[in-house]
């Protein structure tokens, strides 16, 4: 309990967005109640293209909206864009041209919902929060997770853009998966977000790495891996190679770091380096991969940390949007 309220003062007194009330009063005879504040609302997101959704969302957490609604509305933005090529409309297809999207979405009191190999439908992040809602699973898979979606009123749609069926054809030629790091060939959109109750929530959706067999799934759907909230806590998401990120139960172990006490960048680190652990043991190049992780706490002290230069993230508070370098770990 000490080392807790330590921390979370120490917390306060290190961000300057925090402020401790009454920490510091005159010393009388009745003791004073000690009350931090949060810095909320507050929302981020993975990549570039997390400071046009991190908009969006900021207009549902500005006017008092729940933390959930925020996140949705927000990836649906690149999830709606058909020039991103990796998330819902415009993504780039499987082996087979098949556009295949995995999404995940997680609330307050840790409801959860996720659909993976969904086709044919722009929003499987809006499908994802109807499983959680709607039914009495937590993940659909696949023609279930789209004749759920049909069910639902969402409408069948060619997510293949042109441009992505020429990269396609031409990948075909040699037909050689190797998936390159910080190249677009995969990118997810994660996002969190503490609204102004001090509730968390998250959502990460995405179509996964580019020419993968048909089938495949990365962390993006799962939940512990590719997204965790706990609203005691904090809350995680991951991008990169999501076959790294499931071995180790990612954005859990994320989490779990910063209810030991860890700030948001210690926790993310951490957990990085359990990536550089298992991919030296499993005798990988770890230049081969990417993971990156953002994470939140209660407090709305962010941070992030990923394996190799080039990941960044978006961060929306009061103070405004803005797009920050993630620390790396590997420096040549
Ligand atoms: N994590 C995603 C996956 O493995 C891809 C990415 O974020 O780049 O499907």
């Amino acid at each position: 309990m000490t080392n807790r309220r330590t921390f979370l003062k120490l917390g306060a007194l290190s961000s300057g967005a925090l402020i401790a009330n009454n920490a510091f009063s005159h010393i009388s005879s009745s003791p004073k109640k000690v009350t931090i504040q949060s810095n909320k609302p507050i929302v981020l997101s993975t990549w570039n293209f997390g400071l046009k959704a991190n908009e969006a969302a900021w207009e549902v957490l500005s006017k008092n909206g729940r933390a959930l609604d925020a996140v949705e509305t927000g990836v649906m933005v690149p999830e709606g864009d058909p020039t991103e090529r990796s998330v819902g409309y415009g993504g780039r297809p499987d082996r087979d041209g098949r556009v295949t999207l995995d999404a995940c979405i997680m609330d307050e009191q840790a409801n959860i919902g996720s659909v993976a190999c969904l086709e044919h439908i722009k929003h499987p992040i809006s499908v994802a929060r109807a499983v959680m809602e709607k039914t009495p699973h937590v993940m659909l898979v696949g023609d279930g997770a789209l004749q759920f979606a049909l069910s639902q009123g969402f409408k069948k749609e060619n997510l293949l853009v042109e441009e992505s069926e020429k990269e396609w054809k031409e990948w075909l030629k040699n037909s050689n998966y190797k998936p390159i790091v910080n190249i677009e060939n995969h990118d997810t959109i994660g996002m969190i977000a503490l609204d102004a109750n001090g509730n968390l929530s998250g959502a990460c959706t995405t179509s996964g790495m580019a020419y993968k067999m048909h089938g495949r799934l990365g962390d993006s759907p799962i939940i512990g891996a590719g997204l965790y909230v706990d609203n005691e806590i904090g809350a995680a998401t991951a991008t990169g190679h999501g076959e790294e990120v499931i071995r180790i139960a990612g954005c859990h172990l994320v989490v779990e770091l910063m209810r030991q006490g860890k700030t948001p960048e210690q926790a993310c680190k951490e957990t990085v380096a359990r990536v550089v652990k298992l991919t030296a043991n499993r005798k990988k190049n770890l230049k081969d991969i990417q993971v990156g992780f953002i994470a939140l706490n209660k407090q709305g002290e962010y941070g992030a940390y990923c394996v190799q230069g080039g990941f960044n993230y978006a961060v929306h508070d009061s103070t405004g949007n803005k797009l920050i370098n993630s620390e790396y770990h590997l420096h040549e």
